[in-house]
């Protein structure tokens, strides 16, 4: 069992889909969870304090610099510091698969400017409040789409591969104050927005499930473990990494 007792956590886009999972499970674990989204997170943290946990919310949009510096600041304020960051946030669910030839340019930068600068607009306003503490952990999330090189989602994979890529560079860049940075990166899972997504039919789904190791479909449940052990001491000598969490069908 991961024990994240006394740690103050930010989980952007939480409220709901993945990222309320990710904010369910870091409060189970004893974390003090700051959720963020664009949707009103209120529900999310109702449930959590219900459950017996502490969290706050806000509403913040992680391409504003302005909304990512206040949410370090107002978690710092309620909880005394912030040591977790999962970047969590992105455009996924509504995206239409199809031909990079149809992908419009503001959709382009749209999903780019929210997936990638979204992600580094959240590590800059809380890198700061960590450097105080010499420690942080940092969870960016990928997708096994960059390591599959999955077509029709050119956008988003670019994005994804960028989040590998940033993982990298910021572990080097902060490892000397003593802050991980990490990245999960899930295959297939039946978050609210892919199950509402026809495009992700049950015939889709079983062709996914059919070419992993553990052949079933994947649960937003089956990325908490991993997520609890890249937030907490158990991985402190981890840094730079990717992990797939697919159920053994990406296997590099
Ligand atoms: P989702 O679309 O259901 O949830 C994303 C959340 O981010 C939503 O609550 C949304 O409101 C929020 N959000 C979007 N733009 C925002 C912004 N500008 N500022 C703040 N919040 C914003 O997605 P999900 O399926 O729960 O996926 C969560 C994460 O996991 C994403 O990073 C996604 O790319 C990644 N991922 C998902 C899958 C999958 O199959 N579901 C697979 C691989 C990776």
């Amino acid at each position: 069992m991961i024990e994240l007792s006394g740690k103050s956590a930010i989980v952007t886009g939480g409220a709901q889909g993945i990222g309320a999972h990710y904010a369910r499970g870091l409060a189970a674990a004893g974390a003090r969870v700051s959720i963020c989204d664009t949707l009103d997170p209120s529900a999310v943290v109702a449930e959590i304090e219900a459950a017996g946990g502490t969290a706050i919310g806000r509403i913040a949009d992680i391409t504003r610099a302005a909304d990512m510096a206040a949410l370090a600041s107002a978690t710092a304020e309620a909880f005394g510091g912030i040591d977790i960051l999962v970047n969590n946030a992105a455009i996924f669910g509504s995206l239409r698969r199809g031909s990079f030839l149809d992908i419009d340019s503001d959709t382009w930068e749209r999903v780019l400017a929210v997936n990638v600068r979204g992600a580094f607009e959240a590590v800059k306003a809380v890198v700061p409040h960590m450097r105080e503490r010499k420690y942080g952990k940092i969870v960016n999330i990928s997708s096994t789409t960059v390591s599959a090189g999955a077509p029709f989602l050119l956008h988003y994979v670019t994005s994804k591969g960028a989040i590998i890529a940033m993982t990298r560079s910021l572990a080097r860049e902060l490892g000397p104050d003593g802050i991980r940075v990490n990245c999960m990166a899930p295959g297939l899972t039946l978050s609210e927005g892919v199950s509402g997504n026809e495009q992700y039919s049950p015939q889709v789904r079983a062709n996914i499930a059919s070419g992993r190791a553990i052949s079933r479909d994947q649960l937003p449940q089956d990325l908490v473990g991993t997520l609890l052990y890249l937030c907490s001491e158990a991985s402190d000598f981890v840094s730079g990494q990717t992990i797939n969490v697919d159920g053994g069908s990406q296997m590099r």
